[in-house]
C-alpha cells in the first residue's frame, strides 16, 4: 500500500462470507510485524497471500492483536507456534480477556474462542519501537475496554482495529463496548494530524488526508446522534 505496509482484507478468503474475520496489517522489516491474524481457519489463506507478495511469514516477529476478539485473534496463538513470533496485545484488553472467558455473553457475537491470555506479552499506551521503527500505540476503548490503536508517524498510517470504519463507528454492544468511551477515542484519533492512510479491521481504508478528515466528520455525527437517541 505504501512503503513497508501490506493490507490483506478479510483475511481467510473464500473460507469465510466478506466481513465474518478481519483485515490484516503486515508491516515489513528485517522482521515483520503483523497486525491481527485473524481466525485460525483462515491463516493457511493468509500466509498463501503473504507468499503472493513475495515475502516469508517466517519472518514475522510480532503479532499484535488491536483487541481480544476471536475474528481479529483466533489464529494468534499457531502464528506464536509455527513462526515463533511474539504475541502482544494490551494489558487492559488482557484483563478483560482473562475476565470474559467462559462467559457465554462475551462469546455470543463472536464466532470462536480468544486464544489464551499467558500467551501474549501486554503492552501500555505510549512510545512502541519495533526493528529500530518509532510507532505509537494509543488506548482506543469504545467497542472494547482494552482497545489499542497502532500509529505509524513515519508513513502517515493509523491502524485503528474495530474503533471506527470508513463510515460508521464499531459496533459497542458488545461486552465492555460503551459509545462515550468510543467517543472520546475518535476524538483523540481525529486530532493526529500527519495521518493520511487509516486501516481498519473491517472493511475498505480511509484514504488521504482530506477522506480521514472528512470520515471523522461523519463518525462524529454518527457518535452525536447515537448519544442523542441514548444509545
Ligand atoms: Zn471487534
Amino acid at each position: 500500500m505504501r512503503d513497508n505496509v501490506y493490507f490483506y482484507p478479510d483475511a481467510g478468503g473464500l473460507a469465510f462470507p466478506p466481513g465474518f474475520s478481519c483485515n490484516t496489517v503486515l508491516l515489513t522489516g528485517r522482521r515483520h510485524m503483523l497486525i491481527d491474524p485473524g481466525l485460525l481457519k483462515g491463516w493457511p489463506d493468509l500466509k498463501d497471500r503473504i507468499r503472493a507478495d513475495g515475502l516469508q511469514p517466517d519472518d514475522v516477529g510480532l503479532a499484535l492483536a488491536t483487541h481480544s476478539h476471536p475474528d481479529h485473534v483466533e489464529a494468534a496463538a499457531e502464528v506464536a507456534a509455527e513462526l515463533k513470533a511474539q504475541l502482544a496485545m494490551s494489558a487492559k484488553e488482557l484483563d478483560f480477556m482473562d475476565a470474559g472467558r467462559g462467559s457465554p455473553r462475551r462469546l455470543e457475537d463472536s464466532p470462536a474462542e480468544p486464544p489464551a491470555s499467558e500467551l501474549f506479552t501486554p503492552v501500555f499506551s505510549g512510545p512502541f519501537r519495533w526493528e529500530g521503527r518509532e510507532f505509537r500505540l494509543i488506548d482506543a476503548p469504545g467497542h472494547s475496554p482494552g482497545g489499542l490503536c497502532l500509529h505509524w508517524p513515519e508513513r502517515g498510517l493509523l491502524v485503528v482495529g474495530d474503533a471506527y470504519f470508513a463510515g460508521a463507528i464499531g459496533a459497542v454492544d458488545h461486552p465492555g463496548g460503551r459509545l462515550a468511551d468510543l467517543s472520546r477515542t475518535v476524538r483523540i484519533l481525529g486530532g493526529l494530524r500527519d495521518v493520511e492512510l487509516v486501516l481498519c479491521g473491517h472493511g475498505p481504508p480511509v484514504e488521504g488526508r482530506s477522506e480521514v478528515f472528512r470520515n471523522y466528520q461523519v463518525l462524529s455525527a454518527e457518535i452525536a446522534e447515537k448519544a442523542a437517541a441514548g444509545l
